[in-house]
């Protein structure tokens, strides 16, 4: 039998288990466009099936881009780099070039620097090992910068294939979704969701009559917090539109809690503006250090939610990270944003979920 694959995650159809992955109903192949069950559900139910892959498979559908020659085009959430990066990603594309795409720029408060941005996202990759040609600054989903990224991907590639690559829930689907479309104007052809976890398999998007853009697999990065919490949380952290900073005017021995999932001391210093980017929807709740434990231990899930009822059965326990701050600083946790420390000689102690990751950078804004 022809091999056929789903139009939407690119997962090999099969008819005969509607659990496994790619079933798909055998009065469904008279069809042109093919989509399996599980792109079906998320398309017009919007909402996953859970079907997993291990770290092994994923390292190894992606390791066939290091025997191949074309450009590779990795995209990061620029709102959670490092929870978005992959740090394994030189090991699986050989001598392939690199570009690197920094998406939902729309998110970030108006005032950015978009050029300082580009900058640090240069400096970060080559800190983390990865060398790129060039950097660009998109919002798949508003259409902002894709006209250079996509000219850009094009120059760069020379004629070869793409190979776009990203962890799950950075946008890569809506990034190419976006490319087709202007190609083809076809709309939706992709399944794009809120979920980690939505893309399967390779796509094979012809550019010309040579070569191919080829969607890989999002590769799940546990450093994500996406993958601690329910889908519900999900939506409450991941921001819809631009962040509205908020400012805390703190002393120490002060404790900021966002939502349940994170917090803040500010530990030692003098009294100091800290100006949070964060989803508009997560709580954020101040109190003074002594009380922190006692409020965390006897109201989270209810006064500090997220998380909900569904994250707390499977939420690891807060881990706590102690940083110096000597400059402007930005605390970054991941996959909820960063705070922003307007004055350096104190000393923060950031707790996040063990497994997930805490870190600090110079200041974007
Ligand atoms: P994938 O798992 O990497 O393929 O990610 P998706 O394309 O499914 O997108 C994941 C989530 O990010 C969805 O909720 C998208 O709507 C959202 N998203 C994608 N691109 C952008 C963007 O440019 N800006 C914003 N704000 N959200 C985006």
């Amino acid at each position: 039998m022809e091999k056929i694959t789903c139009q939407g995650c690119g997962v090999s159809i099969q008819t005969e288990d509607p659990k496994e992955l790619g079933y798909a109903p055998p009065s469904s192949l008279d069809r042109e466009d093919i989509i399996c069950k599980r792109c079906y559900r998320l398309k017009h139910y919007n909402e996953v099936h859970d079907v997993s892959l291990t770290d092994d498979d994923y390292i190894k559908m992606l390791d066939q881009i290091s025997h191949s020659k074309g450009l590779v085009v990795k995209i990061i959430d620029i709102f959670d780099f490092n929870g978005s990066f992959i740090s394994s990603l030189p090991r699986f594309t050989g001598n392939n070039p690199i570009v690197l795409v920094g998406n939902k720029v729309d998110l970030l408060p108006k005032s950015t620097n978009p050029n300082k941005v580009k900058v640090w996202m240069r400096r970060a990759a080559k800190e983390l090992g990865l060398k790129v040609e060039d950097v660009f600054l998109v919002s798949a989903k508003k259409g902002i910068g894709m006209e250079e990224a996509s000219e850009g991907i094009n120059r760069l590639r020379n004629r070869k294939d793409v190979y776009v690559v990203g962890c799950t829930n950075v946008g890569k689907s809506t990034f190419i979704n976006y490319l087709i479309q202007k190609t083809t104007g076809e709309a939706e052809a992709i399944t794009t969701s809120y979920f980690p976890g939505t893309t399967l398999g390779f796509i094979d998007i012809p550019l010309d009559e040579r070569s191919s853009m080829y969607d890989t697999p999002g590769v799940i990065n546990r450093h994500q917090m996406a993958h601690y919490i329910s889908d519900e949380d999900l939506k409450v952290i991941t921001p819809k539109k631009e962040i509205k900073s908020r400012v805390f005017q703190l002393n120490e021995q002060q404790t900021l809690f966002f939502g349940g999932l994170a917090r803040m001391d500010f530990e030692q210093g003098e009294r100091t503006s800290f100006v949070c980017y964060l989803s508009n929807d997560l709580m954020i709740h101040r109190t003074k250090t002594e009380k922190a434990d006692e409020l965390y231990k006897n109201h989270l899930g209810e006064l500090l939610n997220p998380p909900g009822e569904e994250t707390l059965q499977q939420l690891p326990p807060l881990k706590a990270h102690t940083f110096h701050i000597k400059d402007k600083t930005d605390i970054v946790f991941s996959g909820l944003g960063w705070v922003t420390v307007t004055q350096g000689g104190i000393t923060i102690r950031a707790h996040i979920p063990e497994g997930v990751r805490v870190s600090i950078r110079e200041s974007l804004i």
